[in-house]
């Protein structure tokens, strides 16, 4: 079981940082800060999917 991207949604994968719209991958649950501006502010970039 070793597909990065099907995990990465299941997770969310991506956030987006509310202060700089950096993209914060993370593998599971919201990072503790933004990687460019250390800003917590983050949003995740996947919604629901639709089904
Ligand atoms: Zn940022």
């Amino acid at each position: 079981m070793g597909f990065p991207e099907a995990e990465a949604r299941l997770f969310g994968g991506v956030w987006i940082c509310m202060n700089c719209n950096a993209r914060n991958r993370s593998v599971k649950g919201k990072p503790e800060k933004c990687r460019r501006c250390g800003s917590k502010r983050l949003r995740p970039k996947a919604k629901e999917p639709r089904k």
